[in-house]
């Protein structure tokens, strides 16, 4: 065989190892979609698979109610998330609970870190998921508590240049045509609604028997209207951190709420997946923002 041979012999050969090499992948089964189980060169093909949309599910360490474990939030939203990117693949961020949290540091097991803690981590955290090719990030929020901090995360993005966009998705909503529900009043926290989810997503953790041990009841302790915002509103409703009736929750409901949710993460995946503007919109607007005074309409 001539010198000119062998270099070709050597070019299929390493051709065929890199398809071996591919295919063994293949072979071992599908990808993971946890960062932390994937190895380096897997987290290449993850996040190329995924096209570079990750999941964040954002949950947080508070009490919920007397039944139910401290990290319900946490579970749930990656419980759902977890079915989600099984319908449709994306890279998912190891456990966050680093959010708002202030107004349960009365209770036992509540790890509330500062406002500015939360938004730099949240930051850093979004930028290292960037550098590492997740372009678009799919925040999926299962905290209440969250409400006002991930908007104002989202907004904040516009302040300097981010060669990736952040979407947030809130958190469950139990949605009409489901199962009947029994408890007629709020249920904001801990109540039918969440203890039914935490049911599927991990039932040995729910104390059905001791949910009526306290009540949930709204005890409607300050008079304001409806358009004017106080911080201490939740304690002075809610002071046992818990807003409903866990005790007659079900396993049917929490099916049919983890289902709805399930399905809107899957909607927000594809439609991160398959948006092309929002990136190319930021980036005319940092660009104008440099100098404002030659912006026309
Ligand atoms: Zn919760």
């Amino acid at each position: 065989m001539n010198r000119r041979g062998l270099v070709g012999l050597a070019g299929v050969l390493a051709g065929a190892m890199v398809l071996l090499g591919a295919a063994g992948v293949r072979a071992q089964g599908k990808l993971s979609p946890k960062w932390e189980e994937l190895t380096a060169a897997d987290f290449r093909l993850g996040v190329q698979q995924s096209k570079g949309t990750c999941l964040l599910p954002f949950g947080i360490l508070e009490k919920h109610g007397p039944h139910l474990p401290l990290g319900t939030d946490l579970l749930n939203v990656r419980y759902a998330s977890l079915q989600a990117v099984a319908q449709e693949y994306a890279v998912v961020f190891p456990e966050y609970y680093f959010g708002q949290i202030f107004e349960a540091k009365h209770e036992p097991g509540t790890v509330a870190y500062s406002l500015e803690l939360q938004l730099k981590l949240l930051q850093e955290t979004t930028d290292e998921m960037a550098r590492n090719g997740c372009k678009k990030i799919l925040i999926v929020n299962g905290h209440g508590g969250n409400e006002h901090l991930l908007p104002l995360f989202g907004q904040a993005q516009m302040d300097k240049p981010h060669d990736y966009v952040v979407y947030v998705l809130d958190g469950e909503r139990s949605k009409p045509g489901g199962p009947a529900k029994k408890s007629t009043g709020i249920d904001y926290h801990a109540g039918e609604n969440e203890t039914s989810n935490a049911m599927v997503s991990r039932p040995d953790l729910v104390h059905l028997d001791r949910a009526a041990s306290e009540s949930g009841a709204d005890q409607k302790r300050v008079n304001l209207p409806e358009d004017v915002y106080t911080g201490i509103w939740w304690y002075a409703r809610f002071p046992n951190h818990y807003s409903g009736d866990g005790s007659v929750a079900t396993k049917e409901l929490g099916e049919w709420n983890m289902k709805n949710w399930i399905e809107a993460i899957v909607e927000a995946i594809r439609a991160a997946k398959a948006d092309d503007q929002s990136q190319k919109i930021q980036n005319e607007f940092y660009e104008k923002s440099r100098h404002p005074l030659d912006t026309r309409p």
